[in-house]
């Protein structure tokens, strides 16, 4: 393993962890981009960023959690996987995908490991993503059904991806205390995102940090807490009396989508109900199913 590898895209020889502001496409980073080491610089940095693009670069040079950093380089230094040995890894926080001035966002987990911690890109360069690119080609949301690396030229319409934790997690479990440490960063996209009015959560965890978020900028969110099920919906309202649609969906994990917990014509039909020009009553009292990948 070299010291660096060409892109598979672009071919221009990268460092793996890939420093910020070399190169890589779509990097929203430059080497002088803050970086926050501590949950308080988490907040700090947050709060100051004034647009998304700003907050995506703070966002992907962030190490606040250790156990986190050391994972996510660990593996793009020395973990790679066998198929993609002689690729560089990002091996950064996943920086938010799609139209920043989309009304539909979608709120994944974490970055896999062999996924976005190498490509760069929310959900890009693994099972997972390629379920979901090819759904959101099929339903007018990508240009594209694939995702393959950054600058094959996906492009989003109306919508834009994020996550609740923004690095990868050993056995994609991040703790209690790493999703309450990326929460601000969550919280600020939100705040500086009043064009959105749907949240598609994909599996559980997106759905409590979603919550989390909405309660920490004092939007009003139906008691009891409202549950997570694949097509569970609820409003949430913001202190300027906008509404904002929660939609529940499974995430769409191998584990989901090998076992058919979550086919293609579920995920399409969740994705359909986003549109603009869809009309669905929103539901506090569904039963929940269970907490979805
Ligand atoms: S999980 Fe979030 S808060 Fe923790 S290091 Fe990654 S980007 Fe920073």
């Amino acid at each position: 393993m070299s010291s660096t590898d060409p892109h598979p895209v672009t071919g221009q020889a990268f460092a793996s962890p890939v420093p910020p502001g070399t190169g890589w496409p779509d990097d929203p980073a430059a080497p002088g981009t803050p970086v926050a080491r501590t949950p308080a610089q988490v907040r700090r940095l947050a709060r100051a960023a004034d647009g998304i693009p700003e907050l995506q670069a703070c966002i992907s040079v962030c190490r606040a959690c250790p156990r986190l950093v050391a994972w996510r380089e660990s593996v793009a230094r020395e973990g790679r996987r066998a198929s993609f040995a002689h690729e560089p890894y990002w091996g950064r926080p996943g920086p938010s995908f799609g139209d920043p001035d989309a009304p539909i966002l979608i709120v994944g987990l974490a970055p896999a490991a062999n996924g976005t911690n190498r490509t760069g890109r929310m959900f890009t360069g693994d099972s997972s993503g390629d379920f979901l690119y090819a759904a959101l080609h099929r339903t007018g949301f990508a240009n594209q059904p694939s995702s393959i690396g950054a600058g094959d030229g996906l492009a989003l319409t109306g919508l834009r991806i994020v996550a609740t934790v923004r690095c990868a997690p050993p056995a994609n479990a991040p703790t209690a205390e790493e999703k309450a440490n990326c929460l601000p960063w969550l919280r600020r996209d939100l705040e500086l995102s009043p064009q959105v009015h749907t949240i598609m959560t994909l599996g559980g965890i997106g759905w409590d940090g979603v919550l989390a978020a909405a309660r920490a900028m004092d939007w009003v969110v139906p008691q009891p807490k409202p549950k997570f099920a694949h097509g569970a919906e609820v409003l949430l309202v913001r202190p300027d009396r906008v509404e904002v649609r929660l939609v529940g969906c499974y995430h769409v994990s191998p584990h989901n989508t090998f076992t058919k917990r979550l086919t293609p014509d579920m995920l399409d039909a969740v994705l359909r109900s986003l549109h603009p020009a869809a009309k669905v009553s929103p539901s506090t009292d569904r039963p929940a199913t269970d907490q979805g990948g």
